[in-house]
């Protein structure tokens, strides 16, 4: 028997694994050339070259039972500070090794933040569409999140909106920029707005809102467009991010937080982190992933690939017809279903043309569809006859 709580949780399982898995099978009847999966954000770029040759000089030339073993809780010191200068080069902050944390992923370090300052019934705001495991990553604590829609023009979220759903049970509010599953970057103007009313709201409740920045796509941003960082605009800020995404290594589960030194009760937040890390299972992140990351913090990924397929799959859909969202960032395009129920959509694509796409109430918005680009410019290149036909299907 399984508890209450788990029924919920399988019940609403990521229907975003499930349509990948159904990629898998159908993959093995109709040829993996003709099924078009867009379902999944694993990224199609390899990891970088140095990525494989840190690897290869850890495990041959540093000590095994270091390489393998436990260390603190949140991380090795050394890198912990080696990712923190690399910080201060960008963003021209002062962080030490006590401001990073090294977690199992950004999905890990969300799980530590929730049960850091989750007390139950507390409540966790978030922009709709939002990347839906956010779901589970509060309500594993027993939280509720609440989503504040976006504003349906830009898709930049909504302060009055989200003034209207601040209560005394707030205890954070995460954002997520660049955005999953939208690809907009929020602005400055629109983030220093958030922070004046989260200050005012805290001032008012006697209790800091924390701003949760969840960013595993800061460095996967197009046309030269500014990704704010978020703790020099909003004191209370925890900023969560991993190398998923911006190194391709989303199965290696590497990823870390930030915890300014300004933070409003630093040292009992840092501490309980550090016990979230251990008590959940964790114990610590992937400790040969900790080195290669320290090595590695510094490269990039190729962001042209995926700017080349954002620009064939944007440009084609719209001339289609289709209304899309333009994306600045990470590697997702937002499409308006053409018909009414996003499923009609999805279930034809998936029937008539082998195409995978994920409709938008997995992430808290009907009506919508998230295509993720992230696949070969090849499989765009053999999607878009089939995207032409459902288009004329609908007369767009
Ligand atoms: N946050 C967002 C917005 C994501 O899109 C993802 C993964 O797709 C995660 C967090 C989790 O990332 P990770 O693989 O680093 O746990």
């Amino acid at each position: 028997m399984i508890s209450e709580k788990m029924k919920g949780f399988v019940a609403n399982s990521s229907a975003i694994r499930a349509m990948f898995e159904e990629g898998q099978k159908m993959a093995a009847v109709y040829g993996a050339d003709h099924v078009y999966d867009f379902s999944l954000g694993n990224p199609n770029v390899p990891a970088p070259e140095a990525v494989k040759d840190a690897i290869v000089d850890i495990v041959q030339n540093e000590n095994p039972i270091l390489v393998h073993g436990y260390m603190n809780n949140s991380g090795y010191p050394d890198v912990r500070e080696t990712l923190a200068r690399h910080l201060n080069a960008q963003f021209g902050t002062q962080y030490g090794a006590a401001n990073v944390i090294m977690t199992v992923g950004a999905a890990g370090g969300l799980n530590v933040v929730m049960k850091t300052l989750l007390n139950p019934g507390d409540e966790v705001i978030t922009v709709s569409p939002y990347f839906g495991e956010y779901r589970a990553y509060v309500g594993n604590f027993d939280g509720v999140l609440i989503e504040s829609p976006a504003d349906p023009g830009t898709f930049f979220p909504d302060v009055a909106d989200m003034e209207k759903r601040i209560s005394e049970k707030t205890r954070a509010v995460i954002l997520n920029s660049p955005n999953n599953p939208t690809g907009v970057v929020y602005p400055s103007s629109v983030l220093k707005e958030i922070a004046a009313l989260l200050e005012r709201k805290s001032a008012e409740y006697g209790a800091p809102i924390y701003l949760i920045s969840d960013e595993p796509y800061r460095e996967i941003a197009f046309d030269g467009v500014e990704v704010p960082w978020l703790p020099s605009i909003y004191r209370d800020t925890i900023v969560g991010s991993s190398y998923s995404k911006t190194l391709s290594l989303p199965g290696e589960r590497i990823g870390y937080l930030v915890i300014p030194s300004e933070l409003t009760d630093f040292a009992n937040v840092t501490a309980a982190v550090n016990c979230a890390n251990r008590i959940l299972g964790f114990v610590n992140a992937p400790s040969l992933m900790q080195k290669v990351a320290a090595r590695c913090c510094a490269e990039k990924t190729d962001v042209a690939y995926y700017d080349r397929n954002r620009k064939l799959l944007y440009g084609s859909l719209t001339e289609y017809g289709y209304t899309c969202v333009k994306p600045e960032g990470a590697f997702y395009l937002w499409v308006k279903s053409p018909t009414e129920d996003e499923r009609l959509f999805t279930t034809k694509a998936k029937e008539d043309e082998q195409i995978l796409i994920v409709p938008g109430r997995s992430f808290g918005r009907e009506g919508w569809v998230r295509i993720a680009y992230c696949v070969s410019y090849e499989t765009i290149e053999h999607a878009l006859p089939g995207f032409k036909r459902i288009a004329d299907y609908y007369g767009l």
